[in-house]
């Protein structure tokens, strides 16, 4: 079906949200908490738009509304502006030392940054929290309640779960989640790790409950042998090489 997204049309499968058809027509719809693996959470609401369907006019979050019918859609409008400002505003008092909210305030609300020094980088779009779901182990979650809201591991101790894979500070898109690689050890949500370290270059590259995690999903073959991600696919590409037609 036609979808119009500021009057360029597109074609639109039913069932898909805004922003996903709008990523596919090469639209940009400005988001904090969307990873396309995970697909819309509708936390952060920068990706509002208005959606005029028939007469009526209504602003949704568009990586949560799923499309059913032809509608017409605005993402740019001054009052989708003056609310991604607001968003903005609040996000960056909340993690002012955020470089990433920094320079998302500087392009969006005003060039001069308030001088503000909490250590905060958290901006709660819950991406971290989703990655670890993803990763099976259900370590951390969010606590509290309005502005004491945060991400944390169960009592602020050390997760039994935990396995140290680092997904969850991989994705942050702030850098608010610490991670410590020091002497062959990795420290991640108050846990400390042994890493595991490749025998060909040396290097620490994983820690050991991930290589174990791995184990457990690959044949013994493959995870038996203790290689970085660097030296396993310049050794496949050797031994490929064995076999190419002469
Ligand atoms: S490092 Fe721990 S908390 Fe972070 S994603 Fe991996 S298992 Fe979850």
């Amino acid at each position: 079906m036609k979808v119009t997204i500021d009057g360029k049309k597109i074609e639109a499968k039913l069932g898909e949200t805004i922003l996903e058809a709008a990523v596919r027509a090469g639209v940009e719809i400005p988001n904090l908490c969307y990873i396309e693996a995970f697909g819309g959470q509708g936390v952060c609401r920068m990706c509002m738009v208005e959606v005029k369907d028939g007469e009526q006019k209504r602003l949704v979050a568009s990586c949560t509304y799923p499309i059913t019918g032809e509608i017409e859609v605005q993402t740019n409008t001054p009052e989708l502006q003056e609310i991604r400002r607001n968003i903005i505003t609040l996000l960056y008092r909340r993690a002012p030392n955020s470089d990433f909210m920094k320079k998302l305030y500087q392009e969006y609300v005003c060039p001069a940054v308030e001088v503000v020094d909490p250590a905060e980088k958290c901006i709660m779009c819950r991406l971290c929290v989703k990655a670890c779901e993803k990763v099976g182990a259900f370590a951390i979650s969010t606590i509290m309640r309005g502005t004491e809201k945060r991400v944390a591991t169960p009592f602020d101790e050390a997760s039994p779960s935990c396995i140290g894979c680092g997904a969850c500070a991989e994705i942050c898109p702030t850098g608010a989640i610490t991670v410590k690689e020091e002497n062959g050890k990795q420290e991640i949500w108050h846990k400390s790790f042994e890493m595991s370290r490749c025998e060909i270059c040396g290097n620490y590259y994983s820690t050991l409950p991930v290589k174990e995690h791995v184990k457990e999903q690959l044949d013994n073959e493959v995870s038996g042998e203790n290689l970085c991600p660097s030296c396993r696919r310049k050794k496949l590409a050797g031994d490929l090489a064995k076999f190419s037609i002469k």
